[in-house]
């Protein structure tokens, strides 16, 4: 009998599980992707339509295929727009992220969508949303109906930023964003007005390019408890001396840990080199380095050290990180380093209270924090749904979904669940860095070797690659 698998999301991970399992597949079996709110294929990250949005990994390890290392460079090559790039700067290239959405298509188009068959697969797409799954395989869809599947994987990428107090009565108010990925540019103020972007991570890089390029010249304020703005990439130097050779990172324990990373943040320093080279030569064994650091170790690093941590890891393009500054230097930008404690609507305004200084009102206000990450207080309704049936379980960092590391979900019970699979951001208690395509790739390949009841051919190391820049 012909197995039916159902993936929940068509961003990355969806559409990237649904192409590996096309290449792997050895039976004929039926795929369904189920998406809503963003372009299948794209996502949230790539289904931007606006030039300015680059991505913040560079051309070379953004391939979907973590056994393909220069499949993204290579189909970039077929692009007239980069005739005249030569190989070597290409590579090193931030490209706009709608172009990588292109790419996700082109890779969608080749794999998912051959009607007679260059593989056994047969994938179809639903514009829909899961509301619910029974435990027999039967997803409720917002539509009415029902569809039912064998094995279902959840791939519904990053939670909308959490509520902040008092945004509860703001949500039909004019001047309030409580979503930064829905479409706000309509709604700007004129140009005497003010915008004000809670968080100062990504997407509010974003929104400062965007009010940019718009040719926007009213006040822009980024609130963040630090007020620290994403860090530039940076071409490194060669420093073989971190992780040591013999040292095993994911041994240390926090304290060794941290110590460790401050001695060569110090002999970095004192090369003239910047100490951010230490989280680039982690990356590869961060996961694991999580995977064993004790609940005590993680909870600490996610309370003290997560923050210092997110601003040298999630660093931007030059070219961007260069008009943030011009905004600041201008006097456009203002960053204020203070806890937000409460929103109000001050007439067709609203109002941020801070905790040090004084409000500060914007004509515009945007939730820019972040995914909200305390699992269990999910705005999924099917998540919450799930949850609620036991069909999944928060994992003990309470950050998202606990599963094996075959990506099975583990239910309330403790047992395998011989349904559900879930790969991406919900997977970032168990693993820590697991948003990014380099991460990404790796996991959809696994994922569809799980469902093939075929044996992992790549450590998820290995699907990171090298990634210093
Ligand atoms: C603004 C932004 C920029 C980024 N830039 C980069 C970058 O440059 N490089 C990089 O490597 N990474 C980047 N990332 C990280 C990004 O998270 C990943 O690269 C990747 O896009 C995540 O894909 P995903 O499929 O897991 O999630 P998503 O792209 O979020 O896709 C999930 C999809 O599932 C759908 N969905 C959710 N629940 C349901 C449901 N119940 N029913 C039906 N559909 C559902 C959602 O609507 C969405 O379409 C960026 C992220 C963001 C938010």
């Amino acid at each position: 009998m012909t197995s039916r698998i159902a993936i929940i999301g068509g961003g990355f991970s969806g559409v990237m599980t649904a192409a590996n399992l096309a290449r792997l597949a050895r039976q004929p079996i039926r795929v369904t992707i189920i998406n809503t709110q963003r372009p299948t294929g794209r996502g949230v990250a790539y289904g931007t339509r606006r030039t300015e949005h680059l991505l913040n990994v560079a051309a070379r390890n953004m391939s979907a295929f973590p056994d393909q290392p220069d499949h993204f460079l290579q189909w970039l090559r077929t692009r007239s727009d980069y005739d005249a790039v030569p190989t070597h700067e290409l590579r090193e290239r931030f490209i706009p992220r709608m172009v990588y959405g292109d790419y996700l298509l082109s890779i969608a188009h080749h794999y998912l969508q051959t009607p007679d068959g260059l593989t056994s697969t047969k994938v179809e797409f639903r514009e829909d949303t899961v509301t619910d799954i029974e435990p027999n395989g039967e997803m409720h869809l917002q539509s009415g109906g029902r569809l039912t599947a064998d094995r279902i994987v959840l791939a519904c990428g990053n939670e909308i930023p959490a509520a902040l107090p008092g945004a509860e009565s703001l949500t039909a108010h004019p001047a309030w964003v409580g979503n930064p990925w829905e479409s706000w540019h309509q709604r700007l103020p004129a140009h005497g007005g003010s915008v004000v972007l809670l968080g100062a991570g990504l997407t509010t890089v974003d929104a400062v390019l965007t009010l940019r390029a718009l040719g926007w010249h009213g006040a822009i304020h980024a609130i963040s408890r630090h007020g620290w703005l994403p860090h530039a990439h940076f071409r490194g130097v060669e420093y073989p001396n971190f992780p040591p050779a013999e040292v095993d990172l994911a041994e240390l324990g926090l304290t060794k840990l941290l110590a460790l990373m401050e001695e060569h943040c110090a002999r970095l320093r004192d090369l003239g080199a910047n100490p951010a080279i230490i989280v680039d030569k982690m990356r590869p064994h961060t996961q694991r380095i999580w995977q064993r650091l004790s609940l005590d170790d993680r909870l600490t690093f996610a309370s003290k050290w997560a923050a210092r941590w997110n601003v040298l890891r999630h660093r931007i393009a030059p070219e961007i990180h260069a008009q943030v500054t011009s905004a600041q230097l201008t006097g456009q930008l203002e960053v204020h380093a203070a806890n937000i404690v409460r929103l109000e609507a001050a007439n067709t305004r609203v109002r941020v209270h801070l905790s040090d200084g004084p409000p500060v009102t914007g004509d515009l206000v945007i939730n820019a924090t972040g995914p909200q990450s305390r699992f269990s207080a999910t705005r999924s309704g099917l998540l919450q749904n799930l949850l609620q049936r036991g069909l999944i379980t928060s994992d003990d960092m309470d950050m998202g979904v606990r599963v094996a590391p075959d990506h099975i979900a583990i239910d309330s019970t403790g047992q395998y669940s011989s349904l559900l699979l879930a790969l991406g951001p919900l997977l970032k208690g168990t693993l820590w860095e697991t948003v990014a395509v380099p991460e990404l790739r790796g996991q959809a390949r696994r994922v569809a070797e799980t469902l093939l009841g075929q044996p992992p051919t790549l450590e998820a190391e290995e699907a990171v690659m090298e990634y210093m820049i």
